[in-house]
């Protein structure tokens, strides 16, 4: 007999506490080898003047166990709050999110009755790097950063999920039509770390038409890797249309820690009531215990969940006059559970889990890629600028620029405004303004700090610079 496993509990806040005692009595039950450690979060964190929702001492628990189950917090209305689950996925390094949305039709109703999706979502680049800026009067400005490492591991993560889970398909959603680079490299590394995994069907779509096709006919999906913004909608919108968002669980995954929890949040208004439904926190806990190499109590206990389903046993969210058999609560239906414990449902497909741990897979070793011949081949000055049409700001650039440099293009949000712009161009007053070497020669940046000296030396506004490099004599900037 193998040791307990450590796992850290979170009861959280609203109906958090019911939920959690009803999914951990149903895995212990189940036979979960289990050690739990409670920590505090949420609420009561929060209104202690503790910024992240969470005791400093906490975090020694999370990091010596690695394994977190969390209940749902109530976030406080106001400022000077964090997100309790975006400081726990950066500060563990929770990259992959994870959020199967199946349909249980007839039991639950949905519109999709054919439905069995995984969604996994990157979880730590992306737009969520939370690098914005005001730069001009008119104009914000968001970074969105998609690193190839990043990339790998959330695709080789999608990859090996579908492996281990006899998934058949992986789809990727990007837009790379538009975003060449950011989006044009999660699309290279999904189609090179795709070609490891010939057993297994790719496909890629699109996002905006993947999206519909995924609303409308969801059963063409099996798992579907994206990045974080996508993936943040698109989990909401597939795990919504199983019909109760009370019934998924979530996993966030990184190579040394991971958390699972439900969807839901703390639904405060139904605490204390013995009415909530404990589904989508106990798939959380059944995911967790596949996680800890327990898979044989996750298909146990999912499977005896499924029964309680298909015996009509509903909480009050999915209840349906006529059609469900009896109403419970949250203990009761904790309890109908436990009965059906080596149970099979017999409507509705079981469920077979398989051991799975992302350190059970090989992974990509990034000390040894080889360094691109990076060569600096001009700068694109960006200038807070009001003081007339493109054409005068074009015709007085030009007269500035350094030696080694050229003017070669002026844009407004990414439109072309000089040489040779439309006057029906709408401008803000937000210009980059793009220098450039001759063809096959490259500057200093020396050159650079020149340019920029002119500028200022000529009273421009410049509010930030990028370089423009070549990696092996391909341009690194868009055109
Ligand atoms: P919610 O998910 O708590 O509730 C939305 C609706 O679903 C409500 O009608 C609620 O009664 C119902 N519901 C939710 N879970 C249910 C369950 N298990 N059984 C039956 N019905 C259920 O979302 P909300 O009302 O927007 O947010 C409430 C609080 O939860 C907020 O403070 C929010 O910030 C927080 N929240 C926390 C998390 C998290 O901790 N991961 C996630 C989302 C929201």
């Amino acid at each position: 007999m193998s040791a307990n496993t450590p796992i850290t509990v979170a009861y959280g806040d609203g109906i958090g506490p019911e939920i959690m005692k009803a999914a951990l009595d149903i895995i212990q039950a189940a036979g979960a080898k289990i050690d739990i450690e409670v920590i505090e979060i949420g609420e009561k964190v929060y209104n202690k003047g503790i910024a992240e929702g969470i005791e400093p001492g906490a975090w020694k628990s999370l990091l010596r166990t690695k394994v977190f189950l969390k209940a749902p917090i109530t976030t406080p209305q106001g400022g000077g709050f964090k997100s309790l689950n975006v400081t726990t996925r950066k500060t563990l390094g929770l990259y992959a999110n994870v959020r199967p949305c199946v349909s249980y039709s007839p039991y639950v109703q949905t519109k999709h009755p054919v439905m069995d999706v995984v969604i996994v979502r990157e979880n730590e680049e992306d737009l969520y790097s939370g690098i914005e800026y005001r730069q001009t009067d008119q104009v914000m400005q968001g970074l969105k950063l998609i690193s190839e490492p990043g990339s790998e591991k959330i695709i080789r993560y999608a990859f090996e999920y579908a492996k281990a889970n006899g998934r058949k398909k992986v789809t990727c959603f990007m837009k790379d039509n538009i975003m060449k680079f950011t989006d044009g490299l999660f699309h290279r590394v999904f189609d090179r770390v795709g070609e490891e995994y010939p057993e297994i069907e790719k496909e890629n779509w699109i996002v905006d038409i993947g999206a519909a096709k995924l609303a409308t006919s969801p059963e063409s999906f099996d798992v579907v890797v994206m990045e974080n913004l996508y993936g943040d909608i698109l989990s909401d919108v597939t795990a919504q249309m199983t019909g109760s968002v009370g019934l998924a669980g979530s996993a966030n995954i990184g190579d040394k820690c991971a958390m699972f929890e439900a969807i839901h949040g703390s639904a405060p208004r139904r605490a204390g009531q013995n009415s909530a439904n404990p589904s989508g926190l106990l798939l959380g806990a059944v995911m967790m215990l596949a996680h800890i190499n327990q898979s044989v109590t996750a298909t146990k206990v999912h499977n005896a969940w499924l029964k309680t389903l298909e015996d009509g046993v509903h909480t009050y969210d999915i209840y349906r006059e006529g059609f469900s058999k009896e109403k419970v609560g949250t203990k009761e239906f904790g309890k109908a559970v436990v009965a059906r414990l080596g149970e099979m449902p017999s409507a509705l497909k079981a469920v077979i889990y398989h051991d799975f741990d992302v350190k059970m897979y090989p992974h990509y070793d990034y000390s040894n890629i080889k360094k691109a011949r990076k060569e600096l081949v001009g700068v694109d000055i960006f200038l807070h600028w009001t003081g007339g049409t493109a054409e005068e700001l074009g015709n007085m650039l030009k007269n500035i620029a350094v030696d080694g440099l050229k003017l070669t293009a002026i844009t407004n949000r990414g439109v072309k405004v000089w040489p040779d712009g439309m006057k029906e161009t709408f401008c803000v007053d937000h210009w980059r303004c793009r220098f450039e070497a001759g063809t096959n020669s490259s500057v200093s940046h020396s050159t650079i700090l020149a340019q920029m000296e002119k500028f200022r030396s000529e009273g421009f506004d410049f509010i930030k610079t990028e370089n423009l490099y070549t990696f092996d004599g391909q341009k690194g900037y868009t055109v």
